[in-house]
């Protein structure tokens, strides 16, 4: 099935040049898009309404906070898994927290602890998706060879795939974030690679700006922040925007800290989790 699209305005070409990364692991800093060219009155695409098999990705970055509920947050987890995730995975559903771990297929292969990761966390009800095989950064996932994007996601793909319910879409953020119509081409055109739904952005966490937190710039040399503080900036910018997608990577002991520090005042303040497969608002981010 082909997604319908109705009323969307054009959408400029994601500039590779805007997606030079930053030479660390984690996503990168950076705001797509610019002016918001779109028709307040025009019907917006919904993506993976319906959890079609058959979705693609699409052109743009797909966001979720224009059409969350208030007060409703996917809470994501990138770069892993590594051994304490289980831990910290089991800590989120005893605690009513679903969300969704995007992950390397390097991590995955890892370590014995690591391999079992995926399906343990599936069983606990959070959302297994990919962040590519090896986390390309430099050269961004967008520069690479067309036959190189495919490997990067299917070869992950059949790690997490058994871990995905039949039947149900897939879903992808590539590392850093890097997209382009080049991807969306490649990875649509492939039989390996063209069930997922992607590229999935974020709302809250991609940079320090405003006063907001990034936890893997918290956790640099520049800052050096406590998992208080960090998580005192995520929650500022969870209450000024109110809903979104959230990036987090749960690679890190502080960003797991972090979350355990942040959850409990969510929840007191009325935030309700969702898996990215339950925002019904995915769109074109630009
Ligand atoms: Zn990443």
């Amino acid at each position: 099935m082909l997604l319908s699209r109705k009323v969307l305005a054009p959408f400029a070409v994601v500039s590779v040049a805007a997606l030079v990364l930053a030479a660390c692991s984690a996503e990168v800093a950076e705001t797509p898009g610019g002016n918001n060219t779109e028709d307040p009155g025009a019907e917006l695409d919904v993506i993976g309404e319906g959890n079609s098999a058959e979705a693609l990705t699409e052109r743009n970055n797909l966001r979720g906070a224009d059409k969350m509920s208030d007060k409703q947050l996917a809470m994501t987890f990138d770069d892993g898994p590594r051994a304490s995730s289980v831990d910290f995975a089991q800590w989120l559903k005893d605690n009513g927290v679903v969300s969704t771990f995007f992950m390397t297929g390097t991590s995955i292969v890892a370590s014995t602890a690591q391999k079992a990761a995926p399906e343990k966390i599936a069983a606990m009800g959070h959302l297994i998706a990919n962040h590519t095989y090896t986390h390309p950064i430099n050269p961004s996932f967008a520069r690479l060879a067309t036959s190189q994007m495919v490997d990067e996601i299917a070869r992950t793909d059949n790690l997490i795939a058994a871990h995905i319910e039949r039947g149900a879409p897939s879903y992808l953020r590539t590392s850093g974030g890097s997209w382009s119509a080049g991807v969306q081409t490649a990875l649509n055109n492939s039989d390996k690679t063209k069930h997922y739904i992607g590229n999935i952005y974020w709302d809250i966490g991609g940079d320090m700006a405003s006063g907001y937190g990034a936890d893997w710039a918290c956790w640099g040399r520049q800052y050096n922040l406590t998992p208080e503080q960090c998580g005192d900036r995520y929650l500022k910018e969870i209450r000024d925007k109110k809903r979104g997608i959230v990036l987090l990577h749960d690679i890190h002991t502080k960003t797991q800290a972090m979350v355990k520090y942040m959850i409990p005042k969510l929840k007191a303040e009325g935030y309700t989790f969702v898996r990215v497969d339950q925002i019904r608002g995915l769109k074109p981010a630009e």
